[in-house]
């Protein structure tokens, strides 16, 4: 085992695989994929920032250095991006904004590689990349075939797609389809497409929720409290511009999140699972006081914090891992947990989840 291929990852557990190829050139990838040296146990990572790899990983592990920002396509609406998959996604963000394209803004400071977005389908405050995609190009690391999935081909879903059962697709760059807007608030309210009454309602409906997020307490010193309960709605309003939202989420996630670099981490460990609205109906009449959140027409969303919280799970310490106390679907590291430590919590807290409610808790993270 060479000691030096050491698998990044932000949950901070010790990895090391057999083999790390780095790909900065397309080409480069064709060759290394000659005489079928892409086998079963090759893996692909991007910043490590959704994995959990157990201590050694028998394989080669491919991870994206493509690095590339191009607008392929530019009309009076519209632009088409190009992305290289290794291009950091917070990065992109910063400068579709920073150009006046519209979409990605309430995506800002996700930690992670431009190549995970589209398999994980990532989001944050009521938006997904999935929204912005319009083809994801490819390289089948088994067959050495390169396609263009378009935005239906990828089948996105909650924290999902197509990619998640096909392994071996190398996503080498994502294609978005962004607004253009340059427009400053004098030329908003004289755009045709956005009316001065608009204008209004949307003046008049930040005023409103800005006064819902905040609460004066007087003791014992009088202190403004801020509440981050509207952010989804405040972050809908057109009146605000896409720099202004990137900056209020990434206020609100620096304030809100663990970060990876002071205690190892990967976010949401699970998604949240999705129920047909009948067996939440069952399920609501055992446990009233459940929580959860529209999802569509034919099922819901139940709170994994909340499963999580009813069978003790928050604030909990297990095989040097814990919960957090009020978002214990973020698993920690306590120090030294290894892969197969983090394993062993998952799947005790699946056990627990799926003998109180029977349901089963699905890992947003990849193991490898
Ligand atoms: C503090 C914190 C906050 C987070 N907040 C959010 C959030 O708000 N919303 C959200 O959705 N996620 C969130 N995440 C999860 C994480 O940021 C995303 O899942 C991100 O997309 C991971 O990117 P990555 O490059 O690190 O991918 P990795 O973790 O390295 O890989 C994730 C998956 O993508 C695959 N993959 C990576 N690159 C490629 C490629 N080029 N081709 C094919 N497959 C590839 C891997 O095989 C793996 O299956 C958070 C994580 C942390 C640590």
């Amino acid at each position: 085992m060479n000691l030096s291929n050491k698998i990044q990852n932000s949950f901070k557990v010790k990895s090391h695989c057999t083999e790390i190829f780095k790909v900065h050139t397309v080409d480069s990838l064709v060759s290394k994929g000659k005489g079928g040296l892409f086998t079963s146990k090759t893996s692909i990572v991007g910043g490590g920032y959704n994995i959990i790899p157990r201590s050694f990983v028998d394989g080669l592990v491919v991870q994206s250095n493509l690095s590339t920002i191009e607008t392929t396509e530019d009309d009076n609406s519209h632009v088409l991006v190009k992305v290289g998959s290794g291009v950091v996604w917070d990065d992109l963000v910063g400068f579709t904004v920073s150009k006046g394209y519209l979409g990605l803004e309430n995506l800002s400071l996700i930690p992670g590689s431009v190549g995970a977005a589209p398999v994980q389908n990532i989001g944050a405050y009521g938006a997904e990349a999935s929204t912005f995609i319009q083809t994801v190009h490819c390289y089948n690391l088994k067959t050495g075939i390169f396609s263009d999935l378009s935005k239906d081909e990828c089948e996105f879903g909650y924290r999902t797609s197509h990619f998640k059962s096909k392994p071996e697709l190398f996503i080498c760059y994502v294609t978005f389809r962004l607004c253009k807007s340059n427009l400053s608030v004098k030329e908003l309210i004289n755009s045709t497409k956005y009316s001065k009454l608009e204008f209004l309602k949307d003046t008049f409906r930040l005023i409103r929720l800005s006064f819902k997020s905040i609460t004066l307490k007087f003791s014992p010193r009088p202190k403004i409290k801020f509440s981050f309960s509207c952010i989804r709605d405040i972050l809908t309003l057109c009146i605000l511009p896409a720099k202004i939202k990137r900056k209020i989420v990434s206020v609100i996630r620096t304030k809100t999140l663990h970060n990876p670099d002071k205690i190892g981490n990967c976010g949401c460990f699970f998604k949240c699972p999705i129920l047909p609205n009948a067996e939440f109906e069952d399920l609501r009449n055992q446990f009233p006081e459940i929580e959860w959140f529209e999802h569509d027409k034919q099922s819901v969303k139940i709170s994994a914090c909340w499963l999580m919280k009813n069978t003790n799970w928050a604030g909990k310490k297990a095989n040097n891992v814990l919960t957090d106390t009020k978002r214990p679907v973020v698993l920690l590291n306590a120090g030294s947990a290894t892969g197969e430590d983090v394993l062993h919590v998952m799947s005790q807290i699946q056990h627990d989840i799926k003998s109180k409610f029977n349901i089963s808790l699905e890992a947003e993270v990849v193991v490898l």
